[in-house]
C-alpha cells in the first residue's frame, strides 16, 4: 500500500474538523448542560445525541469481530460510500474502478463528487478477473469497488481472488459486504488487521431487517477510520437509530432466527424457480435475491406488476439482459410469486 497520506486528498489530510459541544465536554460526570442552545424539555431527544456513537460500536464491535476503533457508522452505506470519495479522490483528476455489473450508487457517488469511474465487465458467469481490474487502474486510482457477494449478480467472488487484488494494488480496496451474513463463505472484516488498504462496508438493511433505520457501517484501520470521523456531519446517526440498534442486537437469537429463516427460503424458491418453463437461468446465488433469466423479463415484469408482485427488473444492465433479480421474502410472499409466474402465458 502508498502510504496513507498520499493517498487522502490533501485538503482532507490538513483539515481541522468542527469541534462539537459533545467533543469538547468528555470525562466527568455533569447534570447541567448549558453548552449547546439545545432546549431543557423534551427529553431525550432536545440533547444532541453521541457523536462517535460509542455505545452502538462498542456492542456491534465483537459482534463483527473488530475493534471499536476499526468502526465508522454512517446514515446508510450510502454514506460511507461518498465519504470514500470525499476522502481520497480529488475531482477531475482521479478516478476509481470497479467491476459490471454491480450496485448503482459507487457510480452515482462518483458523477456527484466529479470523480472518473472505470468499469470492468465480469464474464458470463460473474467472474472477476484481478488482472483486468489491476490493468484498469493508473497511478490515478485511488479505490477499487467490489461488492461480494454481488449485486446484482448474486455470487460471492472467492476468496483467493480478492486477496490478490488487496495485495497487488497499491491504493484502497473497497468489498461490500452488504449481503456476507447470507453466504457460507469467511467475510474480510474478520482479517482486517491483515490489510492495510481494506475497508469493508456492512449494513443493517439486509440480514438485520432494518433498512428504516439508516445504518451503516464501514470497517477499516484506526487511521482510515480517524478519516471517517473527520469528514463526517457532527452528528449523523440520530439518537432513535442509535437505541434502536442497541434494542436489535441485545436480541441476537431474533437476528439469527431471520437469517435462517430466510435462507431455508431460498433452498425452497430457487429450484421451483428453475423448474418454470419461462425461465432460462437461475444463477447461484450467496445472498438474499437470486437473478433469473426469463424469456422476456420487461413482459414478466409487468405481468407481475400486474398481480401487484414487485421485482426488480436488470433488463437494461450490462451483462443482465432479461434477467429480473427477486428479493427472497416470506414463504407466503414467495408462493404468490411463484404461483403468478406459473400462470404466465
Ligand atoms: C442494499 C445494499 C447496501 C445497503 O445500503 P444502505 O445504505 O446501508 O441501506 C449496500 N451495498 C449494497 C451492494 C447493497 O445492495
Amino acid at each position: 500500500m502508498k502510504n496513507l497520506q498520499s493517498l487522502v486528498r490533501p485538503n482532507i489530510w490538513a483539515l481541522e474538523p468542527y469541534s462539537c459541544a459533545r467533543d469538547e465536554f468528555k470525562g466527568m460526570e455533569a447534570h447541567v448542560f448549558l453548552d449547546a442552545n439545545e432546549s431543557p424539555y423534551n427529553e431525550p431527544l432536545n440533547r444532541y445525541p453521541d457523536p462517535l456513537q460509542e455505545k452502538v460500536k462498542k456492542i456491534l464491535a465483537p459482534v463483527k469481530h473488530v475493534r471499536p476503533s476499526q468502526i465508522f457508522l454512517g446514515n446508510g452505506s450510502d454514506e460511507a460510500i461518498d465519504l470514500i470519495y470525499r476522502i481520497f479522490c480529488n475531482p477531475k483528476q482521479d478516478n476509481v474502478v470497479a467491476i459490471a455489473p454491480t450496485y448503482g450508487m459507487y457510480k452515482v457517488c462518483a458523477d456527484v463528487n466529479d470523480v472518473e469511474y472505470r468499469s470492468v465487465s465480469l464474464s458470463e458467469d460473474w467472474q472477476l478477473n484481478p488482472k483486468a481490474l489491476l490493468a484498469a487502474t493508473d497511478s490515478n486510482t485511488k479505490v477499487i469497488w467490489i461488492c461480494s457477494p454481488n449485486n446484482p449478480t448474486g455470487n460471492d467472488f472467492p476468496r483467493e481472488v480478492l486477496h490478490e487484488v488487496l495485495m497487488s494494488f497499491e491504493g484502497i480496496v473497497v468489498i461490500d459486504e452488504a449481503y456476507s451474513d447470507f453466504s457460507t463463505q469467511q467475510p474480510f472484516r474478520t482479517v482486517l488487521d491483515n490489510y492495510p488498504n481494506l475497508i469493508v462496508l456492512n449494513t443493517f438493511s439486509k440480514a438485520w431487517a432494518s433498512a428504516a433505520i439508516r445504518l451503516g457501517m464501514a470497517f477499516a484501520s484506526e487511521e482510515i477510520i480517524a478519516l471517517f470521523n473527520k469528514v463526517k456531519y457532527p452528528y449523523n446517526v440520530n439518537l432513535l437509530a442509535q437505541e434502536k440498534a442497541c434494542a436489535l442486537l441485545a436480541d441476537r437469537p431474533t437476528l439469527d432466527g431471520w437469517l435462517v429463516q430466510v435462507n431455508r427460503e431460498r433452498e425452497h424458491v430457487l429450484p421451483a424457480l428453475a423448474e418454470l418453463p419461462i425461465v432460462q437461468e437461475v444463477f447461484p446465488t450467496d445472498a438474499n435475491f437470486v437473478l433469473v433469466r426469463v424469456t422476456d423479463a420487461n413482459r414478466v415484469y409487468q405481468y407481475l406488476i400486474g398481480k401487484g408482485i414487485v421485482v426488480r427488473n436488470r433488463h437494461r444492465v450490462q451483462l443482465c439482459n432479461d434477467c429480473l433479480r427477486i428479493t427472497i421474502g416470506t414463504r407466503q410472499e414467495n408462493n404468490e410469486l411463484l404461483g403468478a409466474l406459473r400462470f404466465f402465458k
